[in-house]
């Protein structure tokens, strides 16, 4: 996952006052979605049920009630608001496989792999592993708020001997596998270097960079996508597919000490063997799997997890190479599958005995490759993105097979999402190139069928014949051409809600029922957020922060505006120019353009206070900290140019 804005912004919009509303509107499952889940509950393999003694092999201790204290009132972490999936039998409200991964996602505490390895898993929506070292813990991705981590490791306290914390490896550049890294070690330990912090190569570029620029639009899409403006419970949020949810927690960073990024290294910690395999460009930009030949087990981080993963996540970010995903697979497998007795990842439940290791990596290999395959198959014999999504299914071997199902990604989604990355957004019909924009299309299609009222009454009667998607994408019709007209809002968030009880993706169905809950409720007024923090920032390059500047920039308010502005960074001895003309803002480095409107000299920590908001750059000039040559008002000239994103925006209405 993913993830600095969306993070915050999940965490930030599950902090609004918004979620015990939906409890009392959410209704409950029509015959049609009775009817679905029990059809599509014959299709699915129970007999196999191996899964849920994986989950709970080697338990040895959960956190009481499951409940980790935060910063204010709301608890960082609390599985017991799921207690409602104790029930075996899933309601009418929730597809029953979502149900099973949803029970065997609240599985929680901590638990032992092999002699030397622990795991804290239901704790955050990711893993923390612990590997017990000579004299200290290898700590394998510290959860994503210090919290959670924290919690984590007292908990492995109580009930393991208390070795140091010596070394922290992070499999990839997802929050959720760094953010807590600070509950568990601190900055000072590794200054001192008492602990060593490894990480695959690229890391720190991509921690942070991944969600900059369009990190604002990915935070609010992400509260459909992990539903966490939703209260748990068998109307609202069952699952994530991936874990239950994004704990709610401090976010941090502590820079790596070490990068790993030889195809495959080995090295011994504490003397631990771990052999690294690199991944990159998988899951995520910079990952990596591991291989402990010492205690034969594998990690597979999370390019190998009980679900199939998204190609494309709904929150919106660049379409990931399936075809690399799952060649990083079989390369695993051909290299520690067959050494391998457990195979564990950063996400779920352990995997144990070398056949089904292997057998579940040969299945999550030909997952990838076969959505790939088949979408492209079909896109070069002409199939458009919605024909492709309709006609593809798994195989029979795959669909009898848990964890190639669609709880995270799914097969629909990620079948786009392969369109998307070789033809993009454009299904070559000119029909479809240049149409009028969504409200004024929604007010003709209104208009030409007769007129809200007339579209509503038939609407009802599909309604009734459980013909739900068609209902939501028509009452989407009537709802843009009208947001006021509050019947059609009515009977959209309905049929919304319908498709999400029977979406076996968590993540479908956290867009369903959001986007019924905002039907309802209008546009949740969230929190503004500051989503960069001290950590994050520091690891934000400058060169990034500029381009995140001029995707602020108001092109109206710039025009006919020429500004050059000059920039000596003395601490990390980078300079800059800045350009603002023809509405367009650029920057060149290593340079200084002699005729400048203006020249600043300062330190980046001194710009970080001031983009954190602490102290504004007129206080830093009256306080000596920046040095201006030329005009200083150039600078606030350009600061009035920039946008402030919205913290929430209308997704199933129009923007006004
Ligand atoms: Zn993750």
């Amino acid at each position: 996952m993913n993830r600095l804005h969306l993070i915050a912004g999940a965490v930030a919009a599950a902090c609004a006052l918004h979620v015990a509303h939906a409890q009392t509107t959410a209704k409950g499952a029509e015959p049609a979605t009775v009817q679905a889940n029990q059809a599509f509950s014959k299709t699915l393999p129970w007999s196999d049920e191996r899964a849920f003694d994986d989950a709970r092999r080697g338990f040895i201790a959960a956190v009481p009630g499951g409940k980790i204290e935060g910063k204010g009132q709301v608890p960082a972490w609390n599985m017991g608001a799921y207690a409602f999936l104790e029930k075996d039998q899933a309601p009418d409200t929730v597809n029953p496989s979502l149900w099973r991964q949803g029970r065997l996602n609240a599985i929680n505490g901590l638990f032992k792999v092999s002699d030397g390895i622990y795991q804290l898993r239901g704790m955050d929506l990711s893993n923390m592993t612990v590997i017990e070292g000579k004299t200290g813990l290898i700590i394998i991705d510290p959860l994503l708020t210090a919290e959670t981590a924290r919690a984590g490791l007292e908990l492995y306290y109580q009930n393991r001997p208390r070795k140091p914390v010596k070394t922290v490896i992070y499999t990839h550049s997802h929050a959720d596998h760094f953010g807590g890294v600070k509950g568990v070690i601190s900055e000072e330990d590794v200054k001192a270097g008492r602990v060593k912090v490894y990480a695959p190569e690229g890391f720190m570029d991509h921690a942070v960079a991944e969600n900059v620029i369009a990190g604002n639009a990915m935070s609010r899409r992400a509260t459909y996508q992990f539903g966490s403006l939703l209260p748990p419970g068998e109307r609202g949020g069952v699952d994530a597919g991936l874990g239950k949810n994004l704990a709610r927690g401090t976010l941090t960073l502590i820079a790596p000490t070490n990068y790993v990024n030889e195809k495959t290294r080995k090295l011994t910690l504490d003397g631990v063997d771990i052999e690294f395999m690199m991944a990159p460009g998988s899951e995520a930009p910079s990952e990596m799997m591991m291989y402990f030949p010492q205690h034969k087990v594998f990690d597979a981080a999370e390019v190998v997890t009980h679900n199939m993963h998204n190609l494309y996540t709904l929150r919106g970010a660049e379409v990931r190479d399936a075809v690399a995903w799952s060649r990083y697979i079989d390369a695993a497998r051909l290299k520690f599958g067959d050494r391998a007795e457990v195979m564990i990842a950063q996400h779920h439940w352990p995997t144990w005995g070398t056949d089904r290791v292997d057998e579940m990596m040969r299945k999550q290999r030909d997952l990838y490759k076969f959505t790939h395959d088949q979408a492209v198959r079909l896109l070069n014999e002409g199939y458009k993105p919605d024909q492709i999504a309709e006609t593809l299914k798994l195989p029979e071997s795959q669909q009898a097979t848990w964890s190639s199902h669609g709880y995270y990604g799914t097969l629909r989604h990620n079948a786009r999402a392969i369109y998307q990355k070789y033809l993009g957004w454009y299904d070559a019909n000119p029909a479809h190139l240049d149409p009028l924009p969504e409200v004024q299309e929604a007010k003709k299609q209104v208009e030409y069928m007769g007129g809200a009222d007339a579209v509503i009454e038939r609407a009802r009667k599909d309604y009734a014949a459980g013909q739900y998607r068609w209902v939501a994408s028509v009452m989407n019709q009537v709802v843009f051409a009208d947001p006021s007209n509050k019947a059609a809002r009515e009977l959209g968030a309905d049929a919304m809600e319908q498709l999400g009880y029977q979406s076996e993706a968590g993540t479908w169905r956290s867009a369903y029922l959001t986007g019924a809950q905002e039907l309802r409720s209008g546009v949740p007024k969230l929190p503004s957020l500051n989503t960069l923090n001290d950590d994050t920032l520091r690891a934000l390059s400058t060169g990034l922060f500029l381009d995140y500047l001029g995707v602020r920039l108001n092109a109206d308010k710039a025009a006919g505006k020429h500004l050059v502005l000059n920039w000596d960074f003395t601490d990390t001895r980078e300079k800059f120019v800045l350009n603002l003309e023809n509405s367009a803002l650029t920057y060149s480095e290593g340079r200084a353009d002699p005729k400048a409107d203006a020249s600043f000299t300062l330190t980046r920590a001194t710009l970080n206070e001031v983009i954190l908001g602490k102290t504004t750059f007129p206080e830093v000039i009256k306080a000596g900290k920046a040095k201006v040559q030329g005009d200083p008002r150039k600078l606030g000239e350009l600061m009035g140019m920039l946008d402030t994103f919205p913290a929430s925006f209308p997704i199933v209405e129009p923007l006004q």
